[in-house]
């Protein structure tokens, strides 16, 4: 018998999981560990570095265990992960110098302010690495780090620190210490990489002060990540495939040309388009990042991103603070019991609006209330306030890429609502595609580890791997699309001003 199956690591913000996946690409089990946040004053987030190991150990363990497993049934080992989260470990004895701040933490947000405040370095940094200057990404958290953390800045400037993102830390612990490595997605979400180049870049690690000896090897998304070398672990099996769980679950959704998108709808929403070789800026307050890519693919690939707060979090607001509902998975009958919401308008600026209208200090509304207003409208509106912030991202990709979308790939835990995905398939006028399976990010994670060891021979194979998505196609006359996405825009006005 060959080797017969493929390991995701899927190392989420709140849980640690690890699945297995067979050649059919289907998931034959899975085993989930959650672990501890931290928050040690408000609006930081730690995680304790041993927490995220021992919680993704253990579910591979579990999974080992439970499905008596040994190295010689495993192909390869792949790794998507909660990107930007940050960990400072020592060279020799591996033990971090402090807890992993994660992406959320807004620590470093005056920081931030400081080094990228004036216009022309912020051009400079949007140029260089595609990101907007922001404290979620890595940079000014390692910064924090070696300027908080007891003698911190003289290790590192000795050579005896090393940064890692999540990817790194578990790829170095694996190995054994041996491999120091990320890939090139999640290196393109640390701010201080260059993404044209596909290098480190000197002038960022002087903005920010951080010696380049800290930084782990850069390496393509599918190959050589070294071999498992862990005390109570199969030895020997090949760490294959890394990238970060956005760029993983774009590939999952066998995103692999340029054109192709996928908008994942969980919490918040993730909207990714692929826009292959070319790296396209964005004038739109969107992001441009690295695209995970096949084995043998010769060059870096991009993709512009987009993201909403409040899209899943917005009914999970319903429930637990209006008491609108007692289930998210309610909101679809709720919503369908009425024609439409009688004009009413939910915009969940709770934490401001992102892109593109980039206002931080916006507040949320509901307009257009009368008497006969009643919850199902409002738990409409709540729904289609996630189709009409994926319909303005769209737009302003669309406005970048110069091209218009014509299929839109689906998951996350909200993309099981169907009255949600016929609604963002009409405000879109485009056909949405949603997969049997809705664990693209592992499915990534797998695929890309199976392509370097050659489990799977190449692109189309995993293409062919997937069958029967539903598809919800518009049905909505683009009159009455336009009529109602003018009315959100008129309720967003009133938001912001
Ligand atoms: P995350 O990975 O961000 O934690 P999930 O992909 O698990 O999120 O999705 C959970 C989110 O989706 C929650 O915010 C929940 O309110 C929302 N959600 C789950 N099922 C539905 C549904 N059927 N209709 C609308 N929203 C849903």
């Amino acid at each position: 018998m060959g080797k017969q199956y493929v390991i995701a690591l899927d190392q989420g913000t709140t849980s640690s999981r690890a699945v297995l996946i067979d050649e059919q690409g289907q998931m034959l089990d899975v085993a989930q560990r959650e672990f501890p946040q931290i928050y040690p004053s408000p609006g930081w987030v730690e995680h304790n570095p041993q927490d995220i190991l021992l919680s993704q150990i253990g579910s591979l363990t579990e999974l080992i265990t439970r499905n008596g497993l040994k190295a010689q049934d495993i192909a390869a080992i792949g790794i998507d992960n909660q990107r930007e989260t940050t960990l400072v470990w020592d060279r020799v004895t591996g033990e971090p110098i402090a807890n992993a701040i994660v992406w959320q933490c807004r620590r470093t947000a005056r920081l931030v302010e400081e080094l990228c405040g004036d216009p022309d370095v912020a051009r400079t940094i949007q140029e260089k690495t595609g990101l907007l200057p922001d404290a979620y990404f890595s940079a000014s958290k390692i910064r924090w780090l070696l300027d908080n953390v007891d003698g911190a800045r003289e290790r590192a400037e000795a050579g005896d620190l090393i940064f890692g993102t999540v990817d790194t830390w578990l790829v170095w612990v694996l190995t054994g210490g041996k491999v120091h490595a990320t890939d090139v997605t999640n290196a393109s979400r640390t701010m201080l990489f260059n993404i044209h180049e596909g290098t480190w870049d000197p002038w960022l690690l002087d903005l920010f002060d951080i010696p380049a000896s800290m930084m782990p090897e850069v390496r393509p998304s599918s190959g050589d990540f070294g071999t498992t070398s862990y005390l109570g672990l199969p030895v020997g099996i090949p760490i294959a495939g890394v990238a970060g769980d956005q760029q993983a679950a774009l590939f999952g959704q066998c995103c692999f040309e340029a054109g192709e998108a996928k908008n994942t709808y969980g919490t918040g929403c993730f909207l990714l388009l692929h826009t292959g070789a070319e790296a396209c800026d964005s004038k739109n307050s969107l992001v441009t990042t690295i695209a995970a890519s096949a084995p043998g693919t010769g060059h870096l690939e991009y993709a512009l991103e987009g993201s909403v707060f409040m899209a899943g979090a917005t009914i999970q607001w319903l429930r637990d603070e209006l008491g609108l509902l007692s289930n998210a998975a309610d909101s679809e009958a709720m919503a369908m019991s009425e024609m439409d919401t009688g004009g009413v308008y939910l915009v969940p600026a709770f934490t401001g609006l992102g892109a593109p209208y980039w206002k931080p200090d916006a507040r949320g509304t509901i307009v257009g209330m009368t008497r006969g207003t009643n919850r199902n409208h409002i738990v409409r509106a709540a729904l289609e306030s996630m189709a009409y912030q994926i319909a303005d991202l769209v737009k302003a990709m669309e406005a970048d890429s110069g091209a218009p979308l014509s299929l839109l790939n689906v998951d996350g835990g909200a993309s099981r609502n169907n009255f949600l995905m016929q609604f963002q398939s009409d405000v879109l006028g485009c056909e949405l595609h949603r997969p049997q399976n809705p664990e693209t990010t592992a499915l990534g994670a797998a695929y890309l580890a199976g392509l370097a060891v050659g489990f799977w021979k190449d692109t189309d194979a995993l293409k062919a791997l997937r069958s029967s998505d539903d598809v919800f196609t518009p049905k909505m006359s683009r009159e009455r699309a336009e009529q109602l996405l003018n009315g959100w825009s008129d309720a967003v006005r009133k938001t912001v001003s």
